[in-house]
C-alpha cells in the first residue's frame, strides 16, 4: 500500500531552472536536484518573509511538511555553494495555483514562466 502523495500548491515557477558556478570549478559531484516545492518554500520563507505556518497555509500542506521541505531545500543550496555543484530545479509533487486575487503571482511579484513542460496554468 503506497502512502498518499501530498500535492503542494505552488504560485511561482522558476524562470530559470538551472544554475551553476562560473569560472573554474569542480563538477565531479554532479548536479543537485531541487524540487519545485522546495524552490517555493525558499521563495516564500526567505524572500517573502512568510512564517512556516503562513507558508504551509499558502501551499495547502501541514507545517511539518513545510519544515521538512524547507530544511532539505536549505541543505541543497548549501551543498551547491560549498561544494560548487550545479543546481537544477525540476520535478516534485505540486500543482500551480489558479492565480486568484490573493495570489502573489496575480500581484506580479513572481515569475510564472519556465521551460518546464508540466505547466498547467
Ligand atoms: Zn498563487
Amino acid at each position: 500500500m503506497s502512502r498518499p502523495r501530498k500535492c503542494r500548491k505552488v504560485c511561482c515557477l522558476p524562470a530559470v531552472t538551472s544554475f551553476g558556478p562560473t569560472g573554474r570549478f569542480c563538477a565531479a559531484a554532479g548536479p543537485v536536484f531541487m524540487t519545485i516545492e522546495e524552490y517555493e518554500c525558499l521563495r516564500l520563507i526567505d524572500l517573502e518573509k512568510l512564517t512556516q505556518e503562513e507558508c504551509a497555509a499558502k501551499m495547502n500542506v501541514a507545517r511539518t511538511t513545510v519544515q521538512a521541505t524547507y530544511n532539505s531545500a536549505r541543505i541543497k543550496l548549501a551543498d551547491c555553494l560549498v561544494n560548487t555543484r550545479e543546481l537544477k530545479i525540476e520535478g516534485g509533487d505540486y500543482y500551480v495555483c489558479d492565480g486568484s486575487e490573493t495570489c502573489c503571482a496575480a500581484k506580479g511579484r513572481c515569475p510564472r514562466g519556465t521551460a518546464s513542460d508540466d505547466m498547467n496554468f
